[in-house]
């Protein structure tokens, strides 16, 4: 039996490989693609932004259990795993070796090891990434089952977006009744806020589009500063001092993806405060900024590029907990099939989709 992976050899160009499906090793297991999401960094991959020699698309996904290799029982978390079990895995696999996975801090791990693994590959098992009909979870990479009432749709963003904040607002120790600013209420942001309001937080979201704003308020946020209204950063640090008895926020979360957001941040937040910085991903972009002011405000800047893995069934059981809490459902608003991946990719590069999802 056969099975399809996508390739993007340069910009805006897809191409499929077809592939005997592989012996599954000791400890790993194939999967059946049943959905996965055309992400930010897909649409990078798309622009050809990521190299000269092509790259497979990719990352976010839900699927079903097709083979178990030998000793797979059941998922990392210990629950019985059998053909055709619902299952999200992380999309990389951390070492538990290196200084950063010794420490408790696996999402800094230096060898994430999925990164060299874009080309496409002629050797078994192909099926390294989930635009495809297979993905192969390798020995070590955690897998997790996904509850009953948690449907595909939110499923497969839990490996990515809702993850990474999970653990971003641990990281920045989020408190009960703190206040929580959220740049930018795309996919990122608006799981940021149902979790923050999750644990009692007050969440002020920061946009400046009708529909994030009005998605905003149904995931959470308790206040709304919209940038049409409040035009200037020097406006929108004053709006949420007076939200907050003049001091700033307690935690604020940088998801908007621009270094002048960066730079805003460490404006918005109170001094002593938290600064979250996931947004930020393109290396050629800049901005200048005071040092000074962050000595002087004393405050903590964290960078969260991916997470621990193990938070990602942390971010099931939460989907699980909250599905009718928020409208989640609303966050992919267009399905393509596989065959029509290339065009998934170039209307979210348009942004004629806010989130597409493509289903093998
Ligand atoms: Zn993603
Ligand atoms: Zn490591």
């Amino acid at each position: 039996m056969k099975g399809k992976i996508a390739y993007i050899p340069q910009a805006r160009t897809l191409e499929f490989y077809e592939f005997e499906l592989p012996d599954v090793a000791p400890g790993a297991i194939l999967a059946q693609v049943t959905r996965t999401n055309v992400c930010g960094s897909e649409v990078h991959m798309w622009r050809g932004e990521f190299g000269k020699r092509g790259v497979m698309p990719g990352h976010e996904m839900v699927g079903r259990v097709h083979t178990l290799g030998k000793g797979v029982t059941t998922d990392t978390a210990g629950q019985p795993l059998k053909e055709g079990d619902r299952i999200a895995p992380v999309y990389y696999r951390t070492c538990g070796s290196c200084v950063n996975c010794r420490e408790g801090n696996a999402a800094a791990c230096v060898t994430l090891g999925i990164r060299a693994k874009r080309l496409i590959p002629q050797e078994p098992p192909h099926f390294h990434t989930p635009f495809g009909t297979h993905y192969y979870i390798e020995a070590g990479q955690h897998v997790y089952k996904v509850p009953e009432n948690v449907p595909d749709h939110a499923a497969s963003s839990a490996n990515c977006a809702l993850s990474q904040v999970f653990f971003g607002l641990d990281r920045g120790n989020l408190r009960y009744d703190e206040t929580l600013v959220v740049q930018g209420a795309g996919g990122l942001g608006l799981h940021a806020m149902a979790v923050a309001k999750a644990r009692g937080a007050r969440v002020i979201a920061i946009d400046g589009v009708d529909l994030r704003l009005k998605r905003a308020k149904q995931f959470g946020a308790d206040e709304i500063v919209d940038m049409r209204e409040y035009s200037t950063p020097q406006a929108r640090v004053g709006r949420v001092k007076e939200l907050t008895k003049g001091l700033g926020a307690d935690v604020v979360l940088e998801v908007a993806g621009i270094p002048e957001a960066f730079l805003e941040a460490i404006n918005l937040v109170r001094n002593g405060g938290r600064v979250l910085e996931l947004g930020n991903i393109s290396p050629g972009l800049t901005v200048a900024l005071p040092p000074s002011f962050i000595t002087f405000k004393s405050i903590t800047i964290i960078g969260v590029a991916t997470y621990n893995p193990h938070y990602l069934q942390k971010s099931l059981q939460f989907l699980s907990e909250h599905i009718d809490q928020y409208p989640y459902h609303e966050m992919v608003d267009a399905v393509f099939p596989l065959e029509r991946a290339a065009e998934a990719m170039e209307k979210s590069d348009r942004k004629e989709v806010t989130r597409a999802a493509v289903e093998p």
